[in-house]
């Protein structure tokens, strides 16, 4: 497979996957964790000749492709034009069915924690368990060494709680009307306590579903993850979204009501939302149709 042809496969990997949730996940010879059903695929890459995979909770599946490596999407129930023998992994939604043949290794890993503090290794409560205890991850929240992390980052840090992706980040500070660029420094213990338990209360709800919902509001079932350029239920404001970090998870946030610790000037907010016409043509194409 040449370089451009990575590229391409990335591309039709990105408009069959991304943002739908994954039923069945299929590797013969996998290195690493497994992908779990009810994650999405947030992003494809093409790097060189690996095509890199990331998932909502951070995971991520590396394909080293080789001269006679491929990715198809089929419709579900179509007949494969490769031989099973040659399938290393394949990735099941509702509609699609996304095989890699013969690639030259199939591996996964976790992305490594992009906040990482010195004497402060040890991992969060996980907020999936009934025996997490709540209190220690509002405090964990409230001693957060960075006061000025935002809350966006610190959702996803796995050293103040587990089992947050990146939908339940969105989804959370939705529910708690923040703003995802609110600074950690600033949450009341009220605050911190509503985000904790909000976020419990989802997690343990959709625990061994295999789509997720937050919501019985939208066709989805999700308040603002997946939802860009859609009218917010509580407000009607238009949900916003916008690609961060270096695999460019997306965030959703609707700019009408998650106002809440908001302290950005208006300049800072035009810097980081330069591209409305973008987020227009991301919402008309026919798998953001959802909601
Ligand atoms: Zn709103």
């Amino acid at each position: 497979m040449a370089m451009g042809d990575v590229s391409r496969a990335a591309a039709t990997l990105r408009s069959a996957l991304v943002g739908r949730p994954m039923l069945r996940f299929d590797a013969p010879v996998l290195i690493g964790p497994s992908p779990q059903a009810g994650r999405m695929v947030e992003a494809v890459e093409a790097k060189g000749r690996h095509v890199e995979l990331l998932w909502d909770d951070g995971l991520v599946l590396d394909t080293k492709m080789k001269s006679k490596s491929e990715w198809h999407v089929y419709r579900n129930g179509a007949p494969w034009h490769r031989s099973w023998d040659a399938l290393r992994a394949s990735i099941q939604t509702d509609d699609f069915v996304a095989v890699c043949f013969d690639a030259a290794e199939i591996e996964t890993y976790r992305l490594p924690d992009r906040q990482r503090h010195p004497g402060q290794g040890r991992l969060g409560p996980n907020l999936a368990s009934a025996r997490a205890n709540l209190h220690d991850v509002v405090d964990l929240l409230l001693s957060y060494p960075d006061r000025d992390a935002r809350l966006r980052d610190v959702m996803v840090d796995q050293h103040v709680m587990q089992g947050i992706g990146n939908v339940y980040r969105c989804e959370v500070l939705w529910a708690a009307e923040l703003s995802p660029w609110a600074h950690v420094g600033d949450l009341t213990h009220h605050d911190a306590l509503l985000i904790v338990n909000t976020a419990a209360r989802m997690v343990r709800a959709n625990s061994g579903r295999t789509r997720r919902a937050t919501t019985t509001h939208t066709s989805i079932g999700l308040a603002v993850y997946g939802r860009c350029g859609q009218g917010c239920i509580r407000c009607r404001e238009t949900i916003r979204s916008q690609p961060i970090g270096r695999y460019g998870r997306v965030l959703y946030w609707c700019p009408g009501c998650q106002v809440r610790l908001d302290r950005r000037q208006p300049a800072e907010v035009r810097e980081m939302d330069p591209h409305p016409a973008a987020s227009q043509f991301l919402n008309e194409l026919p798998w953001r149709q959802v909601g």
